[in-house]
């Protein structure tokens, strides 16, 4: 097991630098890489799909290409202009509801992001639940005036979520609010989205997201958790095993690391990314490799989520 910290472009969750561990196994490597935050009955689900990629692999998949889209931050409407023609994605997802930021800022944005794609484009908008119901009502008729593809969780709790989407006609899609493998049928029982966002660490591995999936009956969006191009491979994987794949997922996250730790990244070219799994490069993970008590804490929390994911402290994945 190798630990990685890679300076990040953008910062992401109040993070500057993305860290994590590598697992290698006979299926190859795999990614274990929890937020700080997450203790280790959270970060077992996470170890649990590092293990998959590394000792089983994943299902067949029924596609070769999955199409993304490019993420626009809370920018002004030139930037975001820029950042979707550059990006060749037909999807694009505009953050909204920045603090600091007012109504007339998402507008114009958003305006912009139409402007761009042409009416063919696809424009979701994320508020990461930063909206109360009325003015999420409010502020999705508004934008919808660009043509909304869906909302991504407009306000923090499941009951708002449900209020909203009575009460407009743009589908809803929950994020924040799917986190653990129960979840989504909490959100179908609430009957408060439309949408799926899936990510395959937090849910434990790309077959736990494929029965997640199947439990819930929504349509998914396959997310990354801004991993290396290791984890972003598991990502693809069940992307690309889904019955289903009506929307572009949040898998070309690579671009807000500064570098990566294989030979040939997942990038998306064309607004796709093949289906692949990229072989892990040693000079690029010597690059980014952490030792001395950095590497210790990884060690640590790996060996106590372990404890959680086995009953018993187990074996080591070397
Ligand atoms: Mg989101």
């Amino acid at each position: 097991m190798r630990v990685y910290s890679i300076p990040m472009r953008t910062r992401f969750r109040g993070i500057t630098t993305r860290e994590g561990m590598l697992l290698h196994g006979p299926a190859g490597w795999g990614e274990f890489s929890p937020f700080a935050e997450y203790g280790p009955a959270e970060s077992a689900r996470w170890l649990a799909a590092a293990r998959e990629a590394a000792e089983e692999g994943w299902p067949a998949p029924v596609r070769d290409r999955i199409p993304v889209n490019v993420t626009v931050p809370a920018v002004g409407p030139v930037r975001a202009r820029e950042l979707v023609e550059e990006s060749g994605c037909r999807t694009a997802k505009v953050k909204v509801a920045e603090p600091g930021q007012g109504e007339a800022d998402d507008l114009a944005r958003v305006e912009a992001v139409r402007d761009a794609l042409g009416p063919a484009g696809r424009i979701r908008v994320d508020v990461n639940g930063g909206w109360d119901p009325d003015r999420a009502v409010r502020m999705i008729r508004l934008l919808d005036r660009f043509d909304l593809e869906y909302v991504e969780q407009p306000c923090a709790t499941l009951e708002e979520l449900a209020l909203v989407r009575r009460r407009v006609d743009v589908p809803v899609a929950a994020d924040e609010s799917i986190r653990r493998a129960e979840d989504p049928l909490r959100v179908r029982a609430a009957e408060a989205a439309d949408v799926a966002v899936l990510k395959v660490q937090p849910l434990g591995g790309v077959r736990a997201a494929l029965r997640v999936a199947e439990a819930c009956g929504l349509p998914v969006v396959v997310s990354s958790a801004v991993e290396t191009s290791v984890g972003l491979a598991a990502g693809l994987a069940l992307a690309a095993a889904l019955p289903a794949l009506p929307y572009a997922c949040g898998l070309a996250t690579l671009s807000l690391l500064e570098g990566d730790v294989v030979t040939d990244p997942l990038r998306p070219v064309a607004g796709e990314i093949p289906v692949r799994r990229p072989e892990v490069d040693e000079a690029a993970l010597r690059r980014y490799e952490v030792d001395g008590a950095g590497g210790a804490g990884w060690r640590d929390r790996l060996a106590a989520a372990r404890v959680e994911l086995d009953g018993v402290p187990g074996r080591v994945v070397s």
